[in-house]
């Protein structure tokens, strides 16, 4: 079967693509020639997820799932959340964003956050979503040089170290994202036509 994953990340396409089965033929936004601005105008994360997915069926005519990610920081009444990748402005650097988090949090101890991501699936007619949360703190220092976006101010609970200093098969089995895919593919090995 083959389905589109609404993504122009590479670094995501390649940890999705390390979870998914074989019976899944997974296609990029390149694959099937869509180069433009995908519209994630919602004001939530939920919203998003759903808004991409249905913009590939409609336009292009694919299944497909898209996901949405947020960091959400208690303190901030959980900003930057939906937010996230244009925090400190419209040029969506992650520098830039993990600086201003940083400033913020400057006179704070409560240092607790979540990543969440929702997976929306457009498959033969029906919607789904599928949550994941991966809980920790943020440092007050930048760590580690793996992965991308927040990843070096994250600490996972239960770990010492950033999600910039561990490896990928370990952040895929903890993450936010990681958990939303593995219900993803739950679902996917329940369907009988697979
Ligand atoms: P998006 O929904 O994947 O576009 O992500 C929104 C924002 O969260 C962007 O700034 C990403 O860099 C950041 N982000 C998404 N997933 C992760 C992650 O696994 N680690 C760190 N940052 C992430």
């Amino acid at each position: 079967m083959q389905i589109v994953f609404a993504t122009n990340n590479l670094n995501k396409l390649k940890e999705v693509q390390k979870l998914i089965p074989n019976s899944i033929e997974l296609l990029s936004l390149k694959d099937i020639g869509c180069f433009e601005d995908i519209p994630e105008t919602q004001d939530t994360i939920k919203g998003n997820a759903i808004q991409k997915a249905e913009y590939i069926k409609t336009h292009y005519g694919y299944n497909c799932f898209a996901d949405d990610t947020g960091l959400e920081v208690n303190v901030l009444n959980n900003e930057p959340g939906v937010y996230s990748a244009r925090y400190a402005g419209p040029q969506r650097n992650a520098n830039d964003n993990m600086d201003k988090l940083l400033l913020n949090l400057k006179d704070h101890d409560n240092r607790n956050a979540q990543f969440k991501t929702v997976i929306a699936l457009r498959l033969n007619g029906k919607l789904k979503t599928y949550t994941g949360i991966c809980k920790g703190q943020i440092t007050t220092i930048k760590k580690g040089e793996k992965g991308f976006g927040y990843d070096p101010i994250f600490k996972p609970n239960g770990y010492e170290k950033t999600f910039a200093e561990i490896n990928l098969d370990l952040k895929n089995k903890i993450s936010h994202r990681g958990k939303a895919i593995s219900l993803l593919v739950k679902h996917f090995s329940s369907l009988s036509f697979l």
